[in-house]
């Protein structure tokens, strides 16, 4: 038997992943996270993974030598962390190589909401401009708006400074304001939807955050309101935002992720305000590959060292 460390792969993953792993350690890749079918034996010898999506408490349960998962993505919201935490497993995730790819891609959509450049490409492609003529003014522009930020963390920072030079006037909402920026601070969400006309969501998916962008976050950001989400499907209220956009009740809305992915209601693909992104933020090949050599540079620097290089806040290493 080799005494390379058993690494478990449940379900897809970035094949980068996959073929440096399999360099240093031996792997059991695996259907799914549900492990069905899959020897107690073999996943009892597991002390390491690697997942790209969901990781629960019932497949931690069935590998009692797990040390550390290796996420793939800022958001680990499909790792069981408290189920990791509590069987002393360090849960790592990648940070920070992605937040150019992700704020470059959150200016897009604004700019292609309030823009709709998508539908007039469409119309170039058609043949209508030559038929039909000019494609009809935007009823909207960015100009002299006021943009509210639904986080202000490492991507939230860096949309705010791609933003700054737009000459937009920027606030913010998070649960503690930050020191180190002069931006209007909100301690509600609700009172950040009343103060701007253009909302940005990039907040990880929790339960305070889940359906926070609800009826009256819409309401209060008002009948010229634009709502962009770039975080997490699960934080706007789906219903709520779909009413709204074909009520008025907001002017329109750009997303890139979707409460069920990758179902997208029938109701918002048929409205024309809005655009829609199949959860591609982060989807360029250099920043996939970066993200994938953090998955796997944690994985080895555990079992070299001891010490994971960007464990998640709830499984901090040190343990504080
Ligand atoms: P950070 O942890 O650096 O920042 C998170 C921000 O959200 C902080 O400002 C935090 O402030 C705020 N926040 C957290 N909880 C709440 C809350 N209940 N109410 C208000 N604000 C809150 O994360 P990143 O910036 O790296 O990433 C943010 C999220 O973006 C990820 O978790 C992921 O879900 C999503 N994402 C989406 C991508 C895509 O492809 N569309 C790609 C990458 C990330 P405070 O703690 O003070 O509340």
């Amino acid at each position: 038997m080799s005494d390379r460390p058993l690494v478990l792969i449940p379900g897809r993953i970035h094949p980068r992943v996959r073929d440096r792993l399999s360099d240093r350690f031996d792997l059991l890749e695996i259907a799914d996270a549900t492990a069905a079918d899959v020897d107690a034996d073999r996943l009892e010898r597991v002390r390491g993974a690697a997942v790209s999506g969901r990781f629960p408490a019932s497949l931690i349960e069935r590998l009692p030598k797990l040390e550390v998962i290796g996420s793939f993505g800022a958001g680990y919201d499909g790792v069981d962390v408290k189920a990791a935490a509590a069987a002393g497993v360090i849960v790592t995730n990648t940070p920070d190589v992605l937040n150019d790819e992700v704020a470059d891609t959150a200016i897009a959509l604004l700019l292609n909401t309030m823009r709709q450049f998508y539908f007039a490409e469409r119309y170039l492609r058609d043949g209508r401009w030559e038929d039909e003529g000019a494609f009809p003014l935007s009823p909207l522009s960015l100009k002299g708006r006021k943009i509210g930020l639904h986080g202000l963390g490492r991507i939230g920072m860096e949309i705010a400074n791609r933003l700054l030079p737009f000459k937009v006037e920027l606030a913010y909402h998070t649960r503690r304001p930050r020191t180190d920026v002069d931006f209007a601070y909100h301690d509600t969400l609700v009172g950040l939807a009343e103060a701007v006309d253009v909302l940005i969501s990039i907040v990880p998916s929790t339960p305070e955050t889940n359906g926070a962008i609800n009826a009256e976050v819409l309401a209060a950001l008002g009948p010229n309101g634009v709502l962009i989400n770039v975080g997490r499907g699960s934080t706007v209220d789906e219903p709520a935002l779909i009413a709204a956009l074909q009520a008025g009740t907001i002017a329109a809305a750009g997303l890139d992720v979707f409460a069920d992915e990758p179902r997208v209601p029938q109701a918002l693909i048929d409205l024309p305000n809005v655009s829609l992104l199949p959860h591609v933020a982060s989807a360029s090949v250099p920043t996939r590959d970066a993200m994938a050599d953090l998955v796997v540079d944690n994985i080895v620097s555990w079992f070299d060292t001891g010490r994971p290089l960007t464990p998640v806040p709830e499984t901090p290493h040190p343990k504080s």
